[in-house]
């Protein structure tokens, strides 16, 4: 469902968890593990690792 999607957060690094600052021209980044991605692309990346993790049920311990 495409509901849920809107869902998925665009201010947590889908890679650490780290809260995201928000650079100019809407590029989020994590001081933590310099992810970076556009503001919009955030929440892609969070279903993606959602997928990813469906197969990989422990992958982050
Ligand atoms: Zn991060």
């Amino acid at each position: 469902m495409p509901y849920e999607f809107k869902r998925l957060p665009s201010t947590i690094c889908p890679a650490c968890g780290h809260e995201l600052k928000q650079l100019p021209g809407r590029v989020m980044h994590c001081e933590y593990c310099e992810f970076k991605a556009d503001r919009d692309l955030v929440p892609i990346q969070w279903a993606l690792k959602r997928m990813v993790s469906l197969h990989e049920p422990r992958a982050h311990s």
